[in-house]
């Protein structure tokens, strides 16, 4: 097949994995032909169309500028970059803790070198909070946390942008159609554009491209097993009622497990005087949160998901589907993400302008006052519900009335790709890295498994 141009190595998704992938190739390898596609747009076109007066509420756009294009689903987020193989991924399963924790400690130091210096990195170690959180049931996770901010996480990106635009071709608006092999062993990348061969193909597609590798595992008969969904609500507070926490810890990642389930329910995505967004998945709007780094920029309000893991067993494999429908259902019922008052949930009655707008507690979001039981099945509310009483203890001030709960949160993982130690698939030369491995959750984890492969090939090459 005549291909339009080869390369070394294409890289499938600018997004944290694709990135660090393209930048560590750039630094350690700079003789190899690099090109990465982005379905996306560059990252100064990034614009989603919500504006709050015009337009309120996702509009389903053919590609969401939250979701793709340089910087991925992580070039609006709130920049954390948690370093710890507690969550976030387990990527550590496949390249050890040791190696998982210097890589991610590496990524940090690149960010701090882009424009990243001068942001703080909160700590778990030697907290009081990890007996106050014992001492009522919960527990906090260990890591160490940089956070970047919006701002600074933009800033970053488009720094990291400018030191590769020269060395690398990016190729945005290209959503790839498909990836071939060929009988020599070289990857055959089929766009709307045309086709473009390579020796190895790093594939890094976050979330977004969940459907899409499906397939490409189907054609490529590589093996992937079905996983887990968690399906939760965001929680949005006054600051005040978190900021003993906060402001030692940032985020501080606490698990409960239920006294009438015994599931476990954890806090997920804090976000100090943040904002509540929406997210858009496949066209499947939920919820998700931000914060900035500049005070200028910060709200009043605190936000975090409280989410409960499901795992299902056989014979049901579609996790996905199932958090799907549920999401489906409250954009049926809501036109998109319902927000309810705490007080309303627990007196069994739909939150209403009116009652929102009397609320304290002022909503970030425009979300449509709504009843979210009517949406979460009783097993994952009832979880909330204790652990919001369970939060109460340690952030008085969490089980208020005018608490604002939206909904809902999903939080969909990738099917699990088989990949070995390399991360590499059964075909010598095609890796898969990043959420869209299944393997990470974060933007820490993707840039670690980015650089991890990029390493791999260089050191091929040597
Ligand atoms: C609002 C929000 C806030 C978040 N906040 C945080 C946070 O603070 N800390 C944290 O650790 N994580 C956070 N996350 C999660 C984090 O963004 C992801 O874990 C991370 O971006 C994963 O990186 P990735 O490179 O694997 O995939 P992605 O970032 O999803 O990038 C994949 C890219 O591939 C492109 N793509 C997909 N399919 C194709 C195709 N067929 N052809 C070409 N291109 C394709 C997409 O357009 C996308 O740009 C947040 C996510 C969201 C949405």
């Amino acid at each position: 097949m005549a291909c339009e141009k080869n390369y070394d190595v294409i890289i499938i998704g600018a997004g944290p994995g694709g990135i660090f992938s393209a930048y560590e190739l750039a630094m350690k390898a700079p003789g190899l032909k690099v090109a990465v596609f982005e379905a996306g747009r560059p990252l100064q076109q990034r614009k989603c169309p919500i504006d709050g007066k015009k337009i309120k509420s996702c509009i389903n756009c053919p590609s969401c500028a939250i979701m793709r294009g340089f910087g991925g689903a992580g070039a609006f987020s709130d920049g954390k970059y948690n370093i710890t193989n507690d969550f976030g991924g387990t990527l550590y399963e496949h390249i050890g803790k040791e190696t998982a924790l210097e890589l991610m400690n590496y990524v940090d130091r690149i960010n701090l070198e882009c424009g990243g210096e001068g942001t703080k990195l909160y700590s778990t170690a030697g907290t009081k909070f990890k007996k106050i959180c014992i001492e009522n049931k919960l527990r906090l996770l260990d890591a160490s946390v940089r956070h970047l901010g919006t701002d600074k996480n933009y800033e970053v990106l488009g720094n990291i942008y400018n030191e590769l635009k020269d060395k690398i071709d990016f190729i945005f608006n290209c959503h790839v159609d498909s990836v071939s092999e060929t009988a020599d062993g070289r990857y055959i990348v089929n766009t709307p554009d045309g086709d473009y061969s390579c020796d190895k193909c790093i594939v890094s597609v976050g979330r977004s491209g969940s459907k899409w590798i499906e397939k490409v595992c189907k054609d490529l008969n590589i093996e992937t097993y079905s996983n887990r969904v968690d399906i939760g609500v965001r929680v949005e507070l006054p600051a005040v009622v978190f900021s003993h926490l906060t402001s030692e810890l940032y985020e501080s990642k606490i698990v409960y497990r239920t006294e009438k389930f015994e599931d476990l329910v954890r806090t997920f995505c804090m976000n100090p005087n943040g904002y509540v967004v929406n997210e858009n998945t496949n066209g499947i709007v939920t919820v998700n949160g931000h914060s900035f780094d500049a005070p200028e920029l910060q709200s009043d309000n605190t936000n975090f998901a409280l989410l409960v893991a499901k795992h299902f067993s056989e014979p049901f494999k579609d996790s996905n589907g199932y958090g799907e429908s549920i999401a489906r259902l409250s954009n049926m019922l809501g036109g998109g993400v319902i927000v309810q008052r705490f007080g309303d949930l627990m007196r069994g009655r739909r939150s209403n302008d009116a009652r929102i707008a009397e609320s304290t507690v002022r909503p970030t979001l425009a979300a449509t006052p709504g009843d979210l039981s009517l949406v979460l099945p009783k097993r994952i509310l009832d979880g909330i519900i204790e652990m919001i009483y369970a939060l109460d203890k340690i952030a008085p001030g969490t089980a208020n009335d005018d608490t604002l709960l939206y909904g809902v949160e999903v939080k969909f993982y990738n099917m699990e790709v088989a990949i070995d130690e390399n991360l590499e698939t059964n075909h010598k030369g095609l890796y898969i890295i990043g959420d869209g491995s299944g393997v990470t959750h974060s933007l820490s984890h993707a840039s670690a498994s980015g650089v991890y492969v990029a390493r791999r090939i260089a050191e091929a090459v040597d």
